[in-house]
């Protein structure tokens, strides 16, 4: 029987005006509760701390939409314990069992959808349809998984020889560490969280500081879909202190983590490190940064390649880790290109991300506006700055910018940003292009707009990314329809709602019986 197909969660249609009011209401009725307490969750029990860490709303400073009580270390060393405990019971709970929670999960998150859109709204900055994406990202994430394990639970014989019976089985490993970050909150979380829980593994799950609200959220969710107890512990806190934690931790068997490129190859390091009493050796499913590139072929359309740029660069900001931040431009329509670029960035409503008219909300917080803005005066020294956006005042909106000639092993178009800017580079021919497109250390997304099928099916083969798009924007991935996960320095570890994910959180083993 073949098994039915995959169906991603349809995303809403705010031009809809039931579906406007409903996005209204629920952002009137989130804000009406803060600021939110957010504990730590411990073996399904409230733990309070001293240290509170107040999370302001980037669009409006002087909002405090959650205060968040930050982990210590006796804190964490508990989280680990109640996970290790709860590992001896939950490894033994069928995978259909643990398949019908997440889906539980799932539902619960399909039910509060507008009230889950404007808490991300609110901590995070995200626009409405931005936000929006992320819920039907989790809710898919929850589903693929779920769907998944039920397949991976049967064993597969191995080997079809007389007198003897061989199966492959996949087994679960014990406790996962989830690092989390803000720019995804709940669907990159939830992910990690219900591939390790659905797979046999207890977790502790540290969010991001700044998207600690949206991960308590889910930690209630989790809650009320009734997962037994320590089976998902809720560790909010800071990197630095209970982050490094639990990843040095001897419990600690497998360690999930998305961010920066800097703390993902630090935790490799950690991780290689033996704790005495460590029973296994550690496994890292690291997802880093992205330098991404978009090639615009001579013959490009570019109607569609301005507006696929356009959303890839500046959605949510450029705060994806797909996003593009490199455009490189055949000669024969740099100009053209370039010009249409530039007007149609004119046109972005910059807006606070309550407003259902924000293409463009803040970014996340001050150290990250701070960061923008120094990286854009640094590059106006040596570059041609094509376009700087005004924006409002009283949150911490980045200007959309636009830098063109830019040369390809230029600081800024060799570093990540994780903002609105886009540094365009021109290119003599395809060959240039490619060479140039392939040459950073990143290689995450890549895309190319073109109408020739013989350079089509040249960079097909030639970029190195993880995932290439082909006449469409490079961000939003969806679960199944894209498999989403970095090559080269962008990250080890297979893609995310993709076919060899859930293998990652579990050990094959092979029993054979002598018959
Ligand atoms: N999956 C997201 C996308 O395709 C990006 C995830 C990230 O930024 O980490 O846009």
């Amino acid at each position: 029987k073949k098994a039915h197909r995959f169906y991603n969660e349809p995303l809403l249609d705010f031009a809809v005006p039931s579906v406007r009011a409903n996005m209204t209401k629920a952002l009137a009725e989130v804000k009406a509760t803060f600021p939110i307490q957010v504990p730590l969750m411990i073996n399904n029990k409230e733990v309070r701390s001293e240290k509170i860490f107040d999370r302001v709303n980037p669009s409006n400073e002087s909002q405090v939409v959650g205060e968040i009580h930050m982990a210590n270390i006796d804190q964490a060393e508990q989280a680990m314990q109640a996970a290790q405990t709860a590992y001896k019971t939950w490894k033994n709970v069928s995978a259909e069992k643990r398949a019908e929670l997440v889906d539980k999960l799932a539902d619960i998150m399909t039910r509060d959808r507008y009230k889950l859109i404007a808490t991300q709204v609110f901590e995070v900055g995200k626009p409405w349809n931005e936000a929006d994406g992320d819920i039907g990202e989790a809710i898919d994430f929850c589903r693929y998984y779920a769907r998944h394990m039920r397949e991976l639970q049967k064993p597969l014989r191995a080997g079809f020889t007389p007198g003897e019976v061989s199966q492959y089985i996949y087994k679960s490993r014990g406790v996962t560490a989830v690092i989390a970050p803000w720019n995804f909150p709940l669907a990159i979380l939830a992910g990690m969280v219900t591939a390790a829980a659905v797979t046999g593994n207890t977790v502790v799950m540290k969010p991001a500081e700044q998207s600690s609200v949206v991960a308590w959220g889910l930690m209630k969710m989790i809650q009320e879909a009734g997962f037994p107890a320590g089976v998902i512990n809720f560790l909010p806190g800071f990197g630095e202190e209970v982050g490094e934690y639990i990843v040095n931790h001897k419990f600690t068997t497998t360690i999930a983590f998305t961010g920066s490129k800097a703390v993902g190859l630090h935790i490799l390091n950690r991780a290689s490190y033996v704790q005495p009493g460590q029973s296994h050796v550690k496994r890292c499913i690291i997802e880093m940064g992205g330098k991404n590139a978009v090639i615009i072929d001579n013959d490009a359309d570019l109607d569609e390649a301005v507006d696929g740029v356009l959303y890839s660069a500046f959605g949510f900001s450029g705060q994806k880790c797909s996003a593009a931040s490199r455009v490189i431009v055949l000669d024969e329509v740099y100009d053209r290109f370039v010009d249409r670029l530039v007007e149609a960035a004119k046109s972005i409503d910059i807006l606070p991300a309550d407003n259902p008219k924000a293409y463009m909300g803040p970014v996340v917080d001050k150290e990250a506006y701070d960061r923008i803005l120094g990286m854009i005066a640094d590059a106006e020294k040596s570059h041609k700055l094509l376009f700087k956006a005004s924006v409002p005042a009283g949150g911490f909106f980045a200007p959309p910018t636009i830098f063109g000639d830019v040369p390809g092993d230029s600081k800024l178009a060799q570093q990540e940003v994780f903002g609105p800017v886009v540094a365009v580079i021109r290119a003599k021919n395809l060959d240039q292009a490619l060479e140039i497109a392939n040459s950073t250390e990143y290689a995450l997304t890549g895309g190319l707009f073109s109408r020739s099928p013989a350079n089509i099916a040249r960079v097909k083969n030639e970029f190195e990314v993880g995932n290439l798009y082909v006449n469409r924007g490079i961000t939003g991935a969806m679960v199944d329809r894209h498999p989403f996960g970095g090559y080269k320095m962008s990250g080890v570890g297979s893609k995310t709602g993709g076919p060899d994910y859930l293998k990652q959180y579990m050990e094959p083993v092979a029993v054979t019986e002598n018959t």
